[in-house]
C-alpha cells in the first residue's frame, strides 16, 4: 500500500486505538496539546491518563514523579521518550520541554498550588485536581501566578462537564422544577490508615476537601447562586488514631439568597454512594450515584410525571470531556471552566464551613 498523508492518519489512529504503536506517534500530524502528567498515583494513571490516550486533541508527552521505576513503566506504555520523564526536584526543567504545552496535577490537595504555581512560571498551562489547593491564600496565589505568565487553568471537577449533570442543571434553572426549596446531597468513603488523606499538612483537612467538596460544588453550581450563610458540625466516632489530624465526619448547612437551603454530609468513616437530591415546588429530582466516574443518573418527577436520564457513556469518558476541553481551550485561546475562580469560591465556603464547625464544637 502506498502510504500517503492521509491513510499514515488513519493507520496511525487505528493502530494507536488498538495499542499496535506509541501514542505520541499515532499523533504526529495532527494538532493536540501535549501534557506532561505530574503525580503518577490512582487518578493519574487508572483514569486522566487513559483518557488522554483517548482524547481526540491531546497527547501524553512528559512524566514527573517520585519513582522512576514507575515512571519508566508507564512512559513504555504511552510512548514517552525517556529524557522527558522528570523527578519532582528536577521539575522546573519542563520550562526547556518545548513538546510540553500544559501540566495536570494528579498530587495530594497540599501539593496542587506548588506545583500549578511552577508550572506557570515554567510557561506552562495547568489542569489541576480538585481541591484546586488547602487554603483561599493559595489558591489566589495560583489564579494570579496564570494570570501573570498568561497560562490557563482548570480545575478538574469533572461534573460540571457530564451529561446528567448538566440536564438536571438545566431542567432547575428552566424552572420545570418550580420555586426550589432545599437540596440534599452526601458523599463519602472509609478511609484506611496510612494514607495522605488523613494528614492534615498533605490533605488540608478531612473528607470535606476531598469529596464533601462534591456535594458543595454540585449545589452551587445546580442552583447557580452562591450561599448567603453556612452552619457546620463536625464528629470524630471512630477514635482508631485515623481522625487526630482531620474530622472523620461533617455536616453543614447552607442558605441561599433565593431562600433555597442545603443540607450536605461528608464522611471518611462510611463507604456511601454519593446523592444530590433537589426538592422544588413543581417535583423532585434526584442524581443517584452523582459523583461516579460513569453512569451518572438523574430520577424523579414533574408534576406527577416521571423523568430519568442516564448517562451511557463508558469510562474513562468523564475525563475524555475534561481533557477535551482544556485541550481545546488552550488550542481555541478560550477561557477554561471550571475556572480557578470557581475553585476558589469553593474554597472560600470551605473555609467558612470549617470556621462555623470549630466555633460549635
Ligand atoms: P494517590 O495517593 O493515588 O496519588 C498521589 C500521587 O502523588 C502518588 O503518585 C504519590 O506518589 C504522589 N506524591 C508525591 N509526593 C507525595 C507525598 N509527599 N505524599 C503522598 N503522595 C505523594 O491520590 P489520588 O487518589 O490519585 O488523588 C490525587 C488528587 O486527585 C487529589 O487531589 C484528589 O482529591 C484528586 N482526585 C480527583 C478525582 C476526580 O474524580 N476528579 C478522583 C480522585 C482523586
Amino acid at each position: 500500500m502506498t502510504l500517503t498523508r492521509r491513510n499514515f492518519n488513519q493507520l496511525a489512529l487505528s493502530s494507536a486505538a488498538v495499542g499496535l504503536i506509541p501514542q505520541a506517534l499515532a499523533q504526529t500530524t495532527e494538532r493536540r496539546v501535549r501534557y506532561a502528567i505530574v503525580g503518577l498515583g490512582r487518578i493519574s494513571v487508572n483514569s486522566f491518563m487513559p483518557a488522554l490516550r483517548a482524547s481526540s486533541n491531546s497527547a501524553i508527552t512528559a512524566l514527573v514523579s517520585g519513582s522512576p521505576e514507575k515512571a519508566r513503566r508507564l512512559a513504555a506504555q504511552y510512548g514517552v521518550p525517556e529524557g522527558s520523564i522528570y523527578s519532582y526536584e528536577q521539575f522546573d526543567r519542563i520550562r526547556e520541554n518545548a513538546s510540553v504545552d500544559a501540566v495536570y496535577i494528579g498530587l495530594p490537595n497540599g501539593m496542587h498550588a506548588e506545583y500549578t504555581i511552577r508550572a506557570a512560571q515554567a510557561g506552562k498551562h495547568a489542569l489541576c485536581e480538585k481541591p484546586m489547593a488547602i487554603s483561599v491564600e493559595e489558591s489566589k496565589a495560583m489564579i494570579a501566578a496564570c494570570k501573570r505568565a498568561n497560562k490557563k487553568l482548570m480545575i478538574g471537577y469533572r461534573c460540571q462537564l457530564e451529561p446528567t449533570t448538566l440536564h438536571a442543571k438545566q431542567i432547575i434553572q428552566s424552572g420545570q422544577l418550580g420555586k426550589i426549596q432545599s437540596i440534599e446531597s452526601a458523599n463519602g468513603f472509609s478511609t484506611p490508615p496510612g494514607e495522605w488523606r488523613l494528614n492534615r499538612k498533605l490533605a488540608g483537612g478531612g473528607p470535606l476537601l476531598d469529596v464533601g467538596i462534591y456535594s458543595l460544588n454540585a449545589c452551587r453550581f445546580l442552583l447557580g447562586q452562591e450561599p448567603s450563610r453556612v452552619s457546620a458540625f463536625s464528629s470524630v466516632v471512630d477514635h482508631d488514631g485515623r481522625f487526630d489530624q482531620v474530622e472523620e465526619t461533617i455536616a453543614w448547612t447552607m442558605r441561599f439568597p433565593s431562600g433555597a437551603l442545603a443540607i450536605c454530609s461528608t464522611s471518611y468513616g462510611a463507604d456511601l454512594e454519593g446523592f444530590v437530591r433537589v426538592h422544588g415546588s413543581k417535583g423532585t429530582l434526584t442524581l443517584q450515584p452523582a459523583f461516579s466516574y460513569e453512569g451518572i443518573q438523574m430520577s424523579g418527577q414533574i408534576d406527577g410525571e416521571a423523568i430519568t436520564y442516564l448517562n451511557k457513556m463508558p469510562f474513562p469518558d468523564e475525563f475524555v470531556r475534561e481533557a477535551d476541553h482544556f485541550s481545546s481551550c488552550i488550542l481555541e485561546d478560550r477561557q477554561p471552566g471550571p475556572s480557578g475562580e470557581e475553585g476558589l469560591r469553593d474554597m472560600e465556603w470551605i473555609d467558612r464551613i470549617y470556621k462555623s464547625a470549630a466555633a460549635q464544637s
